[in-house]
């Protein structure tokens, strides 16, 4: 058995292949399955086949050969067809030329062989092919040098870099994107097309942009992408904000950190403690509004006054312009950038419980997510002060965890609701209502009464008086 042959000794590529020998269709494994597969990493969830002839024609046999006889889906337009497969998406398609036109995506497509469809693909790792025919079941088909290439872990494109990236500039952000996941490094003659073509990725949508950022946030050490954005220039053409964090400026012998390095830094660090991207995203945003709201203030320094606040409005519209989701995901990346500096300010001074029961209630469930950004927020290249900030910040984190054993406030249900007040007084619906209840929580918050309905009760018919309001109904069942 050749030493490829393992990769596809299994469901679905004996099918495929008895199917193709059927129809006398040459057929190929190709791109990112063999490429993990040398990489032994993870499992596949797409799977990509090309043929000498009409990839639908074989994805239509492969069907009715697969047990159950999944259905075909046919993209006519693009000369493809996809079969969901246990929990496989098996993607057909024929090996083909492609010629490109300079203001489009989208090229003109004609057969050719399976050269030309390896020519076409974007890195010389990514064109890798594995023969399914019986004649040369198991070859590796690699004209372009990609298996040194996965060894040496280098990405090359199969042509010049240039005409790659020119054609569909959608390759770059991949680029950078195999880079940082794979940990691989881009070769020269690429990384200079890349700044060279970094503008022509205006040509690509937003969402597409972003898919690819998102894959570079997820990575383990996701700076590494970053740092290949910024320096060749793509990060600019999508996300200025985050540009605009880079450099450091001095006045009276005063710098301020720069805050583009700061960020990676807090994004690597929680990136070993989740693999929640919204989460890595607020890494990122933390700080997003320091260049705005930079001042200095002789006798003081540089200050952000508000940087918090300010990000957490950023936060909207960054995450429109990246047409990243405008939902409950913006709102707590939000969130968490509004509350950034909460805890840290904990750690200095001698901290009320009161303050305490205010951030739990703010942050709620997000709490200990708070924290995870907090603590990858510790960046200093001094490694004393940085470990007095984290023991000061594990204290804390006890104090946080035993207020809210004791009072509850994290998911605070107001003790007395609405209903029993406008009972309590034989009230309508009115501002008075929403005035006691926020007496009644700010109580609360603050200490004055424990979170518990009968001290609720009394305090409410307490401050009532203030509204010149006498209890009428003292049935507090509700
Ligand atoms: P992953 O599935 O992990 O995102 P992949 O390399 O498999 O990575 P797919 O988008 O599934 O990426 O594409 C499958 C194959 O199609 C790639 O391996 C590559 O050969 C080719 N390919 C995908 N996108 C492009 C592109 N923009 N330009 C050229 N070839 C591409
Ligand atoms: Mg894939």
């Amino acid at each position: 058995m050749s030493r490829w042959a393992k990769y596809i000794d299994s469901d679905p590529f004996k099918i495929i292949g008895e199917t193709a020998d059927k129809l006398q269709l040459e057929t190929f494994v190709i791109g990112g399955f063999v490429r993990d597969k040398i990489l032994n990493r993870g499992e596949a969830k797409d799977i990509d086949f090309v043929c000498k002839g009409s990839g639908i024609e074989l994805a239509q046999a492969v069907a009715k050969a697969l047990p159950g006889k999944p259905k075909v889906q046919v993209f006519k337009n693009f000369g493809t067809a996809m079969i969901k497969h246990n929990e496989l998406e098996l993607e057909f398609v024929g090996a083909r030329k492609e010629s490109y036109r300079a203001n489009s995506r989208k090229p003109l497509v004609e057969d050719g062989s399976l050269e030309d469809d390896q020519k076409r693909r974007d890195f010389t790792i990514n064109a890798l092919a594995i023969s399914l025919n019986e004649k040369n079941w198991g070859e590796l088909i690699d004209p372009f040098g990609g298996l040194e290439d996965l060894e040496n872990k280098i990405l090359r494109t199969p042509l010049n870099p240039d005409q790659t990236y020119f054609d569909d500039p959608l390759r770059m952000m991949r680029a950078v994107r195999f880079a940082s996941q794979l940990n691989f490094s881009i070769e020269e003659e690429s990384f200079k097309a890349l700044s060279r073509n970094a503008e022509r990725l205006k040509i690509i949508s937003k969402e597409r942009i972003s898919d690819e950022l998102n894959k570079i946030i997820l990575s383990k050490i996701p700076s590494k992408g970053f740092k290949i954005l910024f320096n060749t220039q793509l990060l600019h053409q999508f996300f200025p904000q985050m540009v605009a964090l880079h450099g450091v400026e001095t006045r009276n012998g005063k710098s301020h950190k720069d805050n583009f390095y700061h960020t990676l830094e807090v994004l690597d660090n929680i990136s070993k403690e989740t693999d929640n991207l919204w989460l890595r995203w607020a890494a990122i945003l933390h700080d997003i509004a320091k260049p705005p709201t930079k001042k200095f203030e002789p006798g003081i320094g540089w200050t952000f006054h508000g940087h918090e606040f300010l990000g957490s409005k950023m936060t909207t519209k960054i995450f429109r312009q990246l047409k990243l989701p405008m939902n409950e995901k913006m709102k707590y990346v939000q969130k968490l950038v509004k509350l950034h500096l909460r805890p840290i300010a904990l750690v200095k001074e001698e901290v009320t419980d009161s303050a305490i029961r205010r951030l739990l209630f703010e942050a709620g469930d997000n709490i200990g997510d708070l924290m995870t950004l907090c603590n990858a927020d510790i960046t200093s290249k001094n490694e004393m002060r940085k470990k007095r900030y984290r023991d000061n910040f594990k204290k804390v984190q006890e104090k946080i965890k035993s207020v809210e054993e004791r009072d509850h406030v994290k998911n605070f249900q107001p003790p007395v609701d609405g209903e029993l007040i406008m009972k309590t007084f034989r009230i309508k619906p009115g501002r008075e209502i929403g005035i006691l209840k926020n007496a009644i929580k700010e109580a609360i918050l603050e200490g004055e009464i424990p979170n518990e309905f009968e001290p609720a009760y009394q305090y409410m018919i307490e401050k009532a008086k203030d509204l010149n309001l006498s209890p009428v109904n003292t049935n507090k069942s509700n």
